[in-house]
């Protein structure tokens, strides 16, 4: 939802902090890595000890860290297949991390069987749903769209998580229930955009045409 009307405005705003990264000789890739090991790191320590405010904060800025690969890539004029590939598979290792803290949290945290439930739903959804675009992509088809892509999962599970980290801290009770009504929210919307990205990869052009037999073999079963 968010990177459709948004992607624009970020790639214009994060165009200076691109430059001047650039200028300190890091390479897009390097930030790619450091942002992501920096944000395993806060959710692996910090949500599940329950630190939520202060892993959400870092969180927050490691992924914005991490995001401004791009911004240096256009900064130096283009980037490459590989850094496209590696940022993508940093990019599921992060939101992994992310949602196995919390799940990690939820069981020996909170005790909590239905917010591990959420969390995990969530946790498997976020890998397909980004799965099923890039193999629909490799077959030359698209699966664009839906309603929760990185951005929109990232705002709502951090946006949860940090509240219900403030009402521990101020002791608000019933801002507590802010990771619940988040976990919940991703978890309904991730199943309707995994039906969103098959029934788009349906509506592909050539989509359910038969592929020859002697074509079959390397269309990639044993993935
Ligand atoms: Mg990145």
């Amino acid at each position: 939802m968010l990177s459709f009307f948004g992607r624009e405005t970020f790639a214009k705003a994060t165009a200076p902090l691109g430059r001047a990264l650039v200028g300190t000789g890091l390479t897009p890739d390097a930030v790619t890595l450091i942002g992501t090991v920096a944000s395993i790191t806060a959710a692996v320590t910090l949500f599940p000890t329950g630190h939520l405010f202060w892993g959400t904060l870092l969180i927050w800025l490691f992924v914005m860290f991490d995001m401004l690969d791009g911004a240096m890539a256009r900064a130096r004029g283009g980037g490459t297949k590989y850094g496209a590939v590696l940022d993508a598979t940093c990019d599921r290792i992060a939101d992994g991390a992310i949602f196995g803290g919390l799940a990690w949290w939820a069981v020996y945290h909170e005790n909590n069987r239905w917010l591990f439930a959420a969390t995990l739903v969530v946790l498997v959804t976020s890998q397909v749903i980004s799965y099923a675009k890039a193999r629909a992509e490799a077959s030359g088809l698209s699966a664009d769209g839906g309603l929760i892509e990185r951005p929109d999962r990232l705002v709502i599970v951090l946006v949860g998580a940090g509240l219900t980290g403030i009402a521990g801290h101020w002791g608000i009770e019933w801002l507590t229930w802010a990771v619940h009504v988040a976990m919940w929210t991703l978890a309904v919307l991730s199943i309707v955009t995994v039906f969103q990205r098959v029934l788009a990869v349906r509506n592909s052009p050539g989509a359910r045409e038969i592929i020859p037999p002697a074509a079959k073999a390397s269309s990639g079963d044993s993935r």
